[in-house]
């Protein structure tokens, strides 16, 4: 995974950072999208300095640019940050609280030319 992002940094010629990696990172094990609240949350348990919410955003275009990683929005245009993976990315987005999560199920063919696809439905806590 982080060998991904290292061609990336070469590719692009920019420094390594670590706090980079620490997002790439929190991205590649979570299951489900985040939102920058998430993963400024969960860094602040992995990185001894707080990263800036300005940091943030530059490392995720940086992920974005690269295609490692895209972003979904919800309803209200609040973003979510997804890993990039082979096969097409199926997300359900809770009409009531928003909550972003990727799902597990067979597509038809048709549907596989499309990145990613979006369902609507209420989640667990919602229901
Ligand atoms: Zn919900």
């Amino acid at each position: 995974m982080i060998d991904k992002l290292q061609q990336c940094i070469e590719k692009k010629r920019v420094n390594n950072s670590h706090s980079r990696e620490i997002i790439y990172k929190i991205l590649c094990e979570s299951t489900e999208c985040l939102s920058v609240a998430e993963i400024l949350d969960l860094a602040a348990d992995e990185y001894p300095k707080k990263i800036s919410l300005n940091t943030v955003y530059r490392h995720l275009r940086f992920l974005i640019e690269c295609e490692l990683i895209f972003m979904i929005q919800d309803d209200l245009k609040k973003a979510y940050y997804c890993l990039y993976r082979d096969e097409v990315d199926i997300f359900e987005i809770c009409p009531k609280c928003n909550k972003v999560k990727k799902i597990e199920i067979n597509i038809c063919d048709a549907m596989k030319t499309s990145e990613f696809i979006t369902l609507h439905k209420k989640c667990q806590k919602c229901k």
